[in-house]
């Protein structure tokens, strides 16, 4: 029998808050193309398996390459901007993200890239918590954060959760889960292990995080 090392069942889509990224003791750096729009950026579509698993690096001999993305950089350079230190273009964490994950996917690098973009605009995450009345600057219980998304994207979404300097948590990322072939959100047949919540859930301004370096 023959066990293949590299099979997964569907896609975590996850999406970070980069205020919440900036705003912690580990700070961060804005990237070398601006300061991002206050909006939810992409962290990375990984591969998972329904028991919780998942595969990595699985073609150590595919390496980034921006040629295959060229139409495509602008909109990464805004939508999947990468925001850990020291500041950069995007093209270490887009590497990053597809020699560990992309490259388990089945997917080309220009149809990684693209899934992915278009997924960010499909679910459309700040209009959605926008038109439930959940906005930056304020604090909201996690059910509340939850039904939004439900509600907006029609899937119940995993809210990871990080902790400020005054020991807030706040909302940091949103699992969303996609399926395999038709690319399109699905219910998570298993919800990932992340940073607790709590009750109560900053939804932090990026103008108010204050500890941002260059
Ligand atoms: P962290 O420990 O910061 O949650 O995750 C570190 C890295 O492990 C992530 O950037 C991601 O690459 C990978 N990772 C963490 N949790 C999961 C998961 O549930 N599924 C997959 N596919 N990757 C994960
Ligand atoms: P993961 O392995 O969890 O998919 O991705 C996390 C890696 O990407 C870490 O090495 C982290 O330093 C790097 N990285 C670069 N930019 C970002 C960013 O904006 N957000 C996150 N979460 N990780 C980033
Ligand atoms: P239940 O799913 O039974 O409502 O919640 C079980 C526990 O998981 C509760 O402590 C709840 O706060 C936590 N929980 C439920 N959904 C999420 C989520 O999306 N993110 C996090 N971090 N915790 C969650």
């Amino acid at each position: 029998l023959c066990v293949a090392q590299d099979d997964f069942d569907f896609f975590y889509f996850v999406q970070q808050w980069p205020a919440s990224y900036c705003d912690t003791k580990r700070s961060c750096c804005y990237p070398t193309t601006g300061k991002p729009a206050e909006d939810f950026s992409i962290h990375g579509l990984w591969p998972n398996r329904n028991d919780g698993s998942w595969p990595s690096n699985c073609k150590k001999d595919s390496s980034f390459d921006e040629s295959e993305v060229s139409d495509l950089i602008r909109r990464m350079e805004k939508d999947w901007p990468s925001l850990s230190c020291p500041s950069s273009d995007g093209v270490r964490f887009w590497t990053h993200e597809w020699e560990k994950h992309g490259t388990c996917s089945l997917l080309n690098q220009r149809q990684y890239f693209q899934t992915a973009l278009d997924l960010k605009q499909k679910s459309n995450l700040l209009q959605v918590l926008n038109d439930a009345g959940i906005s930056p600057g304020d604090f909201y219980s996690l059910k509340s954060i939850k039904d939004a998304i439900e509600k907006g994207v029609g899937y119940t979404p995993f809210v990871d959760c990080n902790v400020d300097q005054s020991h807030n948590h706040q909302l940091y990322q949103v699992y969303l889960c996609v399926d395999s072939s038709s690319l399109d959100f699905i219910e998570c047949p298993v919800f990932p292990h992340g940073g607790g919540c709590g009750s109560r859930i900053e939804f932090p301004s990026f103008s108010s995080s204050s500890h941002d370096e260059f």
